[in-house]
């Protein structure tokens, strides 16, 4: 068996020591292109890390996700909210129904007494927003209600 592994040469198909730098039948240089272009293959490693480092900044600066994740608010929150809107009502609406959307989004509707005019609708806006602005609440839709219909969204 022999000892020195052997290759045989891309240029005269000769077979030559596996080592050799040079073909020792048509001189034809054996080094890798890296290995003989020593100056180039720097300047393609720098490239490369330089490409891979801007595409690794590039990924980390996109913008992953703008939508707000919101978690679930808890029924003990929507259950307090109901008792304290409840007893806010008195004199101010009827009925009030305390859910969220399937966003996770608080809905308040408040269902005004008949005889509540616009300035007393607008003054429940109040009251809402400022009771709900007592619990950790993303985002809530706070809605009036009058004869059935909305009459006033609380923004
Ligand atoms: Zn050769």
């Amino acid at each position: 068996m022999d000892k020195n592994p052997t290759k045989i040469c891309p240029q005269c198909q000769s077979e030559i020591s596996a080592l050799a730098n040079k073909c020792p039948h048509c001189q034809s240089d054996q080094r890798s292109f890296f290995k003989r272009h020593p100056a180039v293959s720097v300047l393609l490693l720098i490239a490369g890390v330089g490409l891979i480092s801007s595409i690794i900044s590039t990924s980390g600066s996109t913008p992953v996700n703008t939508t707000v994740v919101t978690v679930p608010i808890s029924e003990a929150t929507i259950n307090s909210l109901r008792k304290d809107l409840t007893s806010f009502g008195q004199g101010r609406w009827q009925d009030v129904v305390v859910g969220q959307s399937e966003y996770n989004e608080l809905i308040v509707r408040a269902y005004a007494l008949p005889g509540a005019n616009t300035v007393a609708i607008n003054s429940y806006c109040e009251v809402l927003k400022e009771e709900v602005g007592k619990y950790a609440i993303a985002k809530a839709n706070l809605y009036i209600y009058q004869f059935g219909e909305v009459v006033k969204a609380c923004l």
